[in-house]
């Protein structure tokens, strides 16, 4: 990927944050070879379909040699009762502490469609956003089996919802050394003159122009029309020439 502030370009890589350890999840295996059935509910020694009632769950720990369980057992493995998964809070941290771990995925809640829970949702939401001062907001923090793994995470008030997400194990998260140059201080200035001079952000304006243009490229073809190709990206050169173009980019307006 590439950082294009007003003309000031520095490509960098993209490194995701890591993936939960995934040792020990459950697959679906056939009940004739015990070999993969993948989500298809396909043999893939013999090539046979398998009955949904006759796909195994097993854990393949040794390669070719899974372990199967029964449903009775998976759900005992699990800890889940019949309702399915439980958060059960254990603990509360700040929120704004959050961005001190790396986040996987994140969901909206929106309680069950019944009465009760209803109002014990309108209630937790209370609680979360009860202060003024989002500093001083809770996030709680549990554990929870979800669909193939054990997550922790936390539900917390954002935009008048409960918003729940789920984070990687401090453990899983990668320790990647980044290897940069160290700016001085007057570049420091200079580049917070630039930021200063570049409009507040309007994230409502934001659209999906790609989608867009694939549609329209899309229309184009169909027709026969020719797809206009865009210029490629233009490596970077000197970074104090750069900024200083930057900078009149951002005062004149070029
Ligand atoms: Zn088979």
């Amino acid at each position: 990927m590439q950082i294009d502030i007003n003309g000031f370009k520095t490509d960098v890589s993209t490194n995701g944050v890591g993936t939960p350890s995934t040792t020990g999840l459950i697959h679906n295996y056939s009940s004739c070879c015990k070999a993969s059935a993948g989500k298809q509910d396909f043999c893939k020694e013999c090539g046979k379909e398998v009955p949904k009632e006759e796909v195994l769950k097993g854990v393949e720990l040794v390669k070719g040699e899974p372990a199967i369980f029964s449903q009775e057992e998976i759900k005992s493995l699990k800890g889940t009762a019949e309702a399915g998964s439980v958060l059960k809070i254990d603990g509360s941290i700040p929120a704004n502490q959050l961005s001190n771990y790396e986040p996987l995925k994140s969901y909206w809640l929106s309680p069950k469609k019944d009465k009760s829970n209803k109002k014990r949702y309108g209630m937790i939401l209370a609680g979360l956003a009860r202060s003024p001062a989002p500093a001083e907001n809770y996030a709680l923090v549990g554990k929870v089996i979800l669909r193939d793994n054990e997550y922790w995470g936390a539900i917390y008030e954002q935009g008048g919802k409960v918003r729940f997400t789920t984070f990687l194990y401090v453990d899983d998260q990668r320790t990647n050394k980044i290897d940069y140059v160290e700016a001085e201080q007057v570049e420091g200035e200079k580049m917070r003159q630039l930021f200063a001079s570049i409009p507040p952000a309007q994230p409502e304006a934001y659209e999906n122009q790609y989608a867009e243009r694939l549609v329209e490229a899309v229309e184009a073809r169909l027709e026969g029309r020719v797809i206009e190709i865009m210029p490629e990206a233009v490596s970077v050169g000197n970074e104090m020439e750069d900024l200083e173009r930057a900078l009149l980019v951002a005062k004149v307006g070029v």
